[in-house]
Protein backbone atom coordinates (compact mmCIF):
# COMPACT_ATOMS: atom_id res chain seq x y z
CA UNK A 1 0.00 0.00 0.00
CA UNK A 2 1.38 3.34 -0.67
CA UNK A 3 3.00 5.58 2.21
CA UNK A 4 2.30 8.74 3.18
CA UNK A 5 4.95 11.20 5.09
CA UNK A 6 4.13 14.10 6.83
CA UNK A 7 6.74 17.00 7.67
CA UNK A 8 5.40 19.93 9.42
CA UNK A 9 5.56 21.59 12.96
CA UNK A 10 4.34 19.78 16.41
CA UNK A 11 3.45 22.54 18.66
CA UNK A 12 1.79 23.50 21.93
CA UNK A 13 -1.45 26.01 20.95
CA UNK A 14 -2.87 28.87 23.03
CA UNK A 15 -6.39 30.08 21.04
CA UNK A 16 -8.79 32.58 21.72
CA UNK A 17 -11.74 32.51 20.08
CA UNK A 18 -15.15 34.88 20.87
CA UNK A 19 -16.34 31.49 22.47
CA UNK A 20 -13.32 30.89 24.98
CA UNK A 21 -9.80 30.25 25.42
CA UNK A 22 -7.41 27.48 25.89
CA UNK A 23 -4.37 27.13 27.56
CA UNK A 24 -1.23 25.50 25.91
CA UNK A 25 -2.88 22.39 24.08
CA UNK A 26 -1.79 19.92 20.95
CA UNK A 27 -1.23 21.85 18.00
CA UNK A 28 1.08 21.98 14.74
CA UNK A 29 0.48 21.31 11.41
CA UNK A 30 1.26 17.73 11.34
CA UNK A 31 -1.18 16.94 13.95
CA UNK A 32 -3.59 17.95 12.16
CA UNK A 33 -2.80 16.73 8.53
CA UNK A 34 -1.84 13.18 10.38
CA UNK A 35 -5.04 12.92 11.90
CA UNK A 36 -7.07 13.79 8.69
CA UNK A 37 -5.27 11.48 6.84
CA UNK A 38 -5.87 8.19 9.24
CA UNK A 39 -9.30 8.53 7.98
CA UNK A 40 -7.98 6.52 5.18
CA UNK A 41 -6.44 4.02 6.67
CA UNK A 42 -3.05 4.19 5.26
CA UNK A 43 0.49 3.83 6.61
CA UNK A 44 1.61 7.43 7.57
CA UNK A 45 4.79 8.70 9.52
CA UNK A 46 5.61 12.36 11.30
CA UNK A 47 9.09 14.01 10.81
CA UNK A 48 8.79 16.72 13.03
CA UNK A 49 10.84 17.91 16.60
CA UNK A 50 9.64 18.68 20.07
CA UNK A 51 11.05 19.82 23.27
CA UNK A 52 11.39 17.39 26.11
CA UNK A 53 7.90 19.74 28.11
CA UNK A 54 5.74 17.48 25.23
CA UNK A 55 3.24 15.60 27.33
CA UNK A 56 3.88 11.55 26.10
CA UNK A 57 -0.16 11.73 25.93
CA UNK A 58 0.30 13.71 23.22
CA UNK A 59 2.32 11.14 21.29
CA UNK A 60 -0.21 8.39 22.22
CA UNK A 61 -3.10 10.74 20.67
CA UNK A 62 -1.37 9.92 17.06
CA UNK A 63 -0.36 6.87 17.97
CA UNK A 64 -3.86 5.58 18.70
CA UNK A 65 -4.70 6.46 14.97
CA UNK A 66 -1.64 4.51 13.75
CA UNK A 67 0.62 7.37 13.10
CA UNK A 68 4.04 6.62 12.96
CA UNK A 69 5.69 8.72 15.65
CA UNK A 70 9.29 7.55 15.59
CA UNK A 71 10.41 10.11 13.60
CA UNK A 72 9.26 13.02 15.86
CA UNK A 73 12.55 13.95 17.73
CA UNK A 74 12.76 15.00 21.74
CA UNK A 75 15.49 17.94 21.94
CA UNK A 76 16.85 17.27 25.42
CA UNK A 77 15.92 20.15 27.42
CA UNK A 78 14.71 21.81 24.35
CA UNK A 79 11.59 23.90 24.71
CA UNK A 80 8.69 22.70 22.05
CA UNK A 81 7.44 25.52 19.38
CA UNK A 82 5.01 27.48 21.01
CA UNK A 83 1.88 29.69 18.68
CA UNK A 84 -0.84 31.77 20.34
CA UNK A 85 -3.50 33.03 17.95
CA UNK A 86 -6.61 35.39 18.56
CA UNK A 87 -9.56 34.97 16.12
CA UNK A 88 -11.73 38.20 14.99
CA UNK A 89 -15.26 37.87 15.34
CA UNK A 90 -16.13 37.33 12.65
CA UNK A 91 -13.72 33.93 12.74
CA UNK A 92 -12.31 33.87 9.42
CA UNK A 93 -9.59 36.35 10.07
CA UNK A 94 -6.92 35.85 13.15
CA UNK A 95 -4.06 37.74 14.76
CA UNK A 96 -0.58 35.94 15.34
CA UNK A 97 -0.31 37.18 19.00
CA UNK A 98 3.31 34.93 19.36
CA UNK A 99 4.98 32.68 17.47
CA UNK A 100 7.85 31.04 19.64
CA UNK A 101 10.17 28.65 17.14
CA UNK A 102 11.98 27.05 20.59
CA UNK A 103 13.41 23.70 18.93
CA UNK A 104 12.01 24.40 15.52
CA UNK A 105 14.73 26.79 15.55
CA UNK A 106 17.39 24.46 13.97
CA UNK A 107 15.84 21.75 13.71
CA UNK A 108 17.64 18.97 10.93
CA UNK A 109 14.96 16.66 9.99
CA UNK A 110 15.51 13.01 9.50
CA UNK A 111 13.36 10.58 7.07
CA UNK A 112 13.11 6.80 8.45
CA UNK A 113 14.27 4.41 6.17
CA UNK A 114 10.94 3.34 5.58
CA UNK A 115 9.66 6.04 4.24
CA UNK A 116 12.19 7.55 1.80
CA UNK A 117 10.15 6.03 -1.03
CA UNK A 118 7.08 7.45 0.20
CA UNK A 119 4.47 7.48 -2.99
CA UNK A 120 3.10 10.85 -1.48
CA UNK A 121 4.73 13.68 0.94
CA UNK A 122 3.26 16.44 2.56
CA UNK A 123 5.54 19.50 3.39
CA UNK A 124 2.94 20.99 6.03
CA UNK A 125 3.50 24.48 8.09
CA UNK A 126 6.88 24.97 9.00
CA UNK A 127 10.63 26.28 7.91
CA UNK A 128 11.31 26.12 4.47
CA UNK A 129 14.77 24.73 5.13
CA UNK A 130 13.21 21.98 7.08
CA UNK A 131 11.12 20.70 3.80
CA UNK A 132 13.58 21.42 1.83
CA UNK A 133 15.79 19.07 3.51
CA UNK A 134 13.22 16.39 3.93
CA UNK A 135 13.04 16.27 0.27
CA UNK A 136 16.58 15.73 -0.63
CA UNK A 137 16.64 12.79 1.62
CA UNK A 138 13.82 11.20 -0.46
CA UNK A 139 15.50 7.82 -2.30
CA UNK A 140 12.75 8.21 -5.06
CA UNK A 141 10.89 11.00 -6.58
CA UNK A 142 7.41 10.77 -4.93
CA UNK A 143 4.43 10.78 -7.47
CA UNK A 144 2.81 13.84 -5.47
CA UNK A 145 4.71 16.52 -3.19
CA UNK A 146 2.47 18.82 -1.65
CA UNK A 147 3.69 22.12 0.16
CA UNK A 148 1.22 24.03 2.99
CA UNK A 149 2.75 27.04 4.33
CA UNK A 150 1.64 30.53 5.96
CA UNK A 151 2.70 33.98 5.73
CA UNK A 152 5.18 34.00 8.43
CA UNK A 153 7.20 31.85 6.03
CA UNK A 154 6.89 34.89 3.10
CA UNK A 155 9.01 37.23 5.30
CA UNK A 156 12.04 38.73 4.55
CA UNK A 157 14.15 35.91 6.28
CA UNK A 158 12.58 33.13 4.78
CA UNK A 159 10.95 34.02 1.24
CA UNK A 160 13.99 32.82 -0.90
CA UNK A 161 14.09 29.40 1.05
CA UNK A 162 10.28 29.11 0.43
CA UNK A 163 10.47 30.14 -3.38
CA UNK A 164 13.08 27.34 -3.39
CA UNK A 165 10.44 24.38 -1.94
CA UNK A 166 7.93 26.13 -4.23
CA UNK A 167 9.22 25.42 -7.42
CA UNK A 168 10.37 21.64 -6.14
CA UNK A 169 6.46 20.24 -5.47
CA UNK A 170 3.42 19.29 -7.30
CA UNK A 171 1.17 20.73 -5.71
CA UNK A 172 0.37 23.98 -3.17
CA UNK A 173 -2.37 24.52 -0.77
CA UNK A 174 -2.71 27.95 0.57
CA UNK A 175 -5.35 30.64 2.28
CA UNK A 176 -6.83 32.86 0.01
CA UNK A 177 -4.86 36.05 1.93
CA UNK A 178 -1.41 34.00 1.69
CA UNK A 179 -2.25 33.72 -2.31
CA UNK A 180 -2.53 37.00 -2.63
CA UNK A 181 0.52 37.64 -0.31
CA UNK A 182 2.92 35.39 -1.98
CA UNK A 183 1.88 36.33 -5.93
CA UNK A 184 0.87 40.25 -5.40
CA UNK A 185 -2.10 39.84 -7.31
CA UNK A 186 -6.11 40.35 -6.03
CA UNK A 187 -7.96 38.13 -8.34
CA UNK A 188 -7.10 34.72 -6.86
CA UNK A 189 -7.13 33.63 -10.47
CA UNK A 190 -4.44 36.06 -11.46
CA UNK A 191 -2.52 34.52 -7.71
CA UNK A 192 -2.78 31.26 -8.55
CA UNK A 193 -1.70 31.57 -12.34
CA UNK A 194 1.64 33.45 -10.60
CA UNK A 195 2.07 30.58 -8.21
CA UNK A 196 1.88 27.95 -10.94
CA UNK A 197 4.94 29.45 -12.54
CA UNK A 198 6.62 29.11 -9.66
CA UNK A 199 6.47 25.67 -9.76
CA UNK A 200 3.35 23.39 -8.72
CA UNK A 201 1.49 22.04 -11.50
CA UNK A 202 -1.62 22.02 -9.44
CA UNK A 203 -2.21 25.54 -6.77
CA UNK A 204 -5.31 24.70 -3.85
CA UNK A 205 -6.51 27.73 -2.86
CA UNK A 206 -8.52 27.51 0.69
CA UNK A 207 -11.31 30.35 1.56
CA UNK A 208 -11.95 28.92 4.80
CA UNK A 209 -15.76 29.26 5.26
CA UNK A 210 -15.91 29.56 1.34
CA UNK A 211 -14.85 26.68 0.29
CA UNK A 212 -11.75 26.05 -2.12
CA UNK A 213 -10.31 25.71 -5.49
CA UNK A 214 -8.29 23.70 -7.29
CA UNK A 215 -6.43 25.38 -10.16
CA UNK A 216 -4.48 23.38 -13.21
CA UNK A 217 -3.31 25.12 -16.33
CA UNK A 218 -6.76 26.05 -17.75
CA UNK A 219 -9.11 24.27 -15.41
CA UNK A 220 -10.56 25.31 -12.56
CA UNK A 221 -12.82 23.25 -9.97
CA UNK A 222 -14.77 25.00 -6.75
CA UNK A 223 -16.03 23.05 -3.81
CA UNK A 224 -17.74 24.97 -1.08
CA UNK A 225 -17.14 24.56 2.46
CA UNK A 226 -20.17 22.80 3.91
CA UNK A 227 -22.70 25.56 5.66
CA UNK A 228 -22.43 25.16 9.68
CA UNK A 229 -24.18 25.88 12.27
CA UNK A 230 -21.47 26.31 15.24
CA UNK A 231 -17.63 27.25 14.70
CA UNK A 232 -15.73 27.10 17.43
CA UNK A 233 -12.69 27.55 16.41
CA UNK A 234 -10.70 27.36 13.02
CA UNK A 235 -6.86 26.89 14.09
CA UNK A 236 -5.88 23.58 11.91
CA UNK A 237 -8.98 23.50 9.83
CA UNK A 238 -6.02 24.37 6.95
CA UNK A 239 -4.05 21.47 7.80
CA UNK A 240 -6.54 19.16 8.31
CA UNK A 241 -8.14 20.37 4.72
CA UNK A 242 -4.31 19.03 3.38
CA UNK A 243 -4.39 15.63 5.30
CA UNK A 244 -7.16 15.01 3.72
CA UNK A 245 -6.66 15.78 0.42
CA UNK A 246 -3.25 13.99 0.52
CA UNK A 247 -4.54 11.46 2.46
CA UNK A 248 -7.45 10.56 -0.09
CA UNK A 249 -4.85 10.16 -2.63
CA UNK A 250 -2.82 8.35 -0.88
CA UNK A 251 -5.37 5.41 -0.85
CA UNK A 252 -6.55 5.87 -4.00
CA UNK A 253 -3.01 6.25 -6.04
CA UNK A 254 -4.83 8.09 -9.03
CA UNK A 255 -3.54 11.73 -8.77
CA UNK A 256 -5.29 12.88 -12.11
CA UNK A 257 -7.21 16.26 -12.14
CA UNK A 258 -10.27 14.26 -12.13
CA UNK A 259 -9.72 12.40 -8.58
CA UNK A 260 -8.21 14.97 -7.55
CA UNK A 261 -11.73 17.04 -7.36
CA UNK A 262 -12.19 14.39 -4.85
CA UNK A 263 -9.70 15.09 -2.76
CA UNK A 264 -10.63 18.12 -2.26
CA UNK A 265 -14.75 17.39 -1.38
CA UNK A 266 -13.02 15.00 1.24
CA UNK A 267 -10.68 17.43 2.17
CA UNK A 268 -13.47 20.20 3.14
CA UNK A 269 -15.42 17.38 4.53
CA UNK A 270 -12.65 16.58 7.41
CA UNK A 271 -12.26 20.22 8.04
CA UNK A 272 -15.74 20.64 8.85
CA UNK A 273 -15.14 18.48 11.41
CA UNK A 274 -11.88 19.96 13.03
CA UNK A 275 -13.87 23.97 13.55
CA UNK A 276 -16.49 22.20 15.94
CA UNK A 277 -14.32 21.80 18.84
CA UNK A 278 -11.24 23.77 20.30
CA UNK A 279 -7.98 22.62 18.78
CA UNK A 280 -7.50 18.71 17.86
CA UNK A 281 -10.53 17.82 20.09
CA UNK A 282 -12.95 17.01 17.24
CA UNK A 283 -10.32 15.24 15.02
CA UNK A 284 -9.67 12.85 18.08
CA UNK A 285 -12.79 11.50 18.70
CA UNK A 286 -13.87 11.81 14.92
CA UNK A 287 -15.69 8.28 13.65
CA UNK A 288 -16.03 6.59 10.35
CA UNK A 289 -20.06 7.11 10.05
CA UNK A 290 -19.49 10.79 11.25
CA UNK A 291 -17.28 11.08 8.05
CA UNK A 292 -19.78 9.47 5.41
CA UNK A 293 -22.90 10.61 6.80
CA UNK A 294 -21.54 14.17 6.45
CA UNK A 295 -19.65 13.37 2.90
CA UNK A 296 -23.38 12.60 1.84
CA UNK A 297 -24.53 15.93 2.66
CA UNK A 298 -21.83 17.28 0.91
CA UNK A 299 -23.16 14.77 -2.43
CA UNK A 300 -26.21 16.72 -1.73
CA UNK A 301 -24.95 20.49 -1.47
CA UNK A 302 -23.40 20.37 -4.46
CA UNK A 303 -25.27 18.37 -6.60
CA UNK A 304 -28.00 19.93 -9.50
CA UNK A 305 -29.71 19.43 -12.22
CA UNK A 306 -29.82 21.63 -15.12
CA UNK A 307 -30.93 21.65 -18.09
CA UNK A 308 -28.38 23.61 -20.97
CA UNK A 309 -29.97 24.04 -24.47
P1 LIG B 1 -3.99 26.64 10.32
O1 LIG B 1 -5.08 27.10 11.21
O2 LIG B 1 -4.38 25.50 9.42
O3 LIG B 1 -3.31 27.76 9.61
O4 LIG B 1 -2.86 25.99 11.27
C1 LIG B 1 -2.67 26.39 12.56
C2 LIG B 1 -1.49 25.63 13.13
O5 LIG B 1 -0.29 26.11 12.54
C3 LIG B 1 -1.37 25.83 14.61
O6 LIG B 1 -1.60 24.62 15.27
C4 LIG B 1 0.05 26.35 14.84
O7 LIG B 1 0.74 25.66 15.83
C5 LIG B 1 0.74 26.16 13.51
N1 LIG B 1 1.62 27.29 13.18
C6 LIG B 1 1.39 28.61 13.39
N2 LIG B 1 2.42 29.35 12.95
C7 LIG B 1 3.33 28.48 12.44
C8 LIG B 1 4.61 28.63 11.82
N3 LIG B 1 5.17 29.83 11.64
N4 LIG B 1 5.23 27.51 11.40
C9 LIG B 1 4.67 26.31 11.58
N5 LIG B 1 3.49 26.10 12.15
C10 LIG B 1 2.81 27.16 12.59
Amino acid sequence: MSKLLIVGSVAFDAIETPFGKTDKILGGAAPYIALSASHFDIPSAIVSVVGEDFPKDYFRTLENRNVDTSAIKVVKGGKTFFWSGKYHNDLNSRDTLETQLNVLADFNPIVPDAYKDAEIVVLGNLNPLVQLGVLEQLTSTPKLAILDTMNFWMEDAFIEDLRRVIAKVDVITINDEEARQLSGEYSLVKAARVIEAMGPKYVVIKKGEHGALLFHKEQVFFAPALPLEEVFDPTGAGDTFAGGFAGYLTKTGDISFENMKNAIIHASNLASFCVEKFGTERMESLNREEVHQRLKQFKELTQFEIELS
